[in-house]
């Protein structure tokens, strides 16, 4: 594109212009490069932008081993089926690498076969948290999640600790992105959310082979995970039902940096 720039007091010059410029202009640097040519650098404003307003419900989110994540108003997410097949396969592979001779060819053909599909497993399970945090981002405009495990590991959290490294760019994706959808982030307190009752909010003790929630105390019986959804909902909506709801809450701020990396 070229056009005329006219600066004072040198008046028209001619120039090749790049991009558009967007918002007012506040300073124009005029500069050359080592290589002899101009630039012409405008220093512009733009008005702040404001985060769309995101009119979703608000959800609470139990993340899950067999079932991705099950949210409280019952929606499930499950695991892609396709993760288990290529797991099943890379262990397979692996199991052959370690049989090879060492400095052999056969174990140099392993070697890259098995790198292969663990760069094809981290892709699946990438595009996989990509597409579920866009849609939940865009869905809702609150998004509960239990404080990481790695974060506060207890003891009741410790089985959840397998899985915790897809949870975690989970959670951190999931964080960065609802910064540009107008959506909010709120990571509240693990403990007991799979044993409180989110109706009652009395504890009912199970293992983790109990797969209901079976209150005695109000008569509640609803899926385990369900529960626990819904308890997290709870936790972060404080003075909207539950009790000491409140001090449980705290926004991801922290999260977003790192997140960054993930977009
Ligand atoms: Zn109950």
């Amino acid at each position: 594109m070229n056009e005329k720039l006219t600066v004072t007091p040198f008046g028209e010059i001619a120039i090749k212009k790049h991009r558009e410029i967007k918002g007012r202009i506040k300073t124009l640097t005029l500069k050359r490069e080592a290589s002899g040519k101009w630039f012409a650098v405008f220093c512009v404003e733009t008005p702040e932008e404001i985060p769309r307003e995101n009119k979703g419900k608000t959800v609470g989110i139990d993340l899950g081993l067999k079932t991705f994540a099950t949210l409280s108003d019952g929606e499930v997410i499950k695991n892609p089926r396709h993760f288990k097949k290529h797991e099943e396969r890379l262990a397979f592979i692996q199991r052959e690498f370690s049989k090879r001779k060492k400095g052999g060819s056969n174990r140099k053909r392993a070697k890259i076969r098995v790198a292969k599909l663990h760069e094809k497993v981290a892709d699946t399970r990438r595009d996989f948290l990509h597409k579920i945090t866009t849609q939940l981002v865009d869905d809702y405009s609150v998004i509960a999640l239990e404080k990481l495990a790695s974060q506060e590991m207890s003891e009741e959290n410790y089985g959840k600790f397998i899985n915790d490294a897809g949870w975690s760019k989970f959670a951190k994706m999931l964080a960065y992105k609802a910064e540009g959808a107008g959506c909010r982030v709120v990571f509240v307190d693990p403990k007991d959310t799979t044993q409180e009752c989110s109706n009652c909010h009395k504890i009912v003790q199970k293992d983790l082979t109990e797969r209901m929630h079976n209150c005695p105390f109000c008569g509640l019986s609803i899926d385990r995970d369900l529960n626990a959804a819904r308890v997290i909902l709870i936790r972060a909506t404080p003075g909207q039902g539950g009790s000491n709801a409140s001090g449980n809450v705290a926004i991801a701020t922290s999260m977003k940096e790192e997140a960054h990396a993930y977009s």
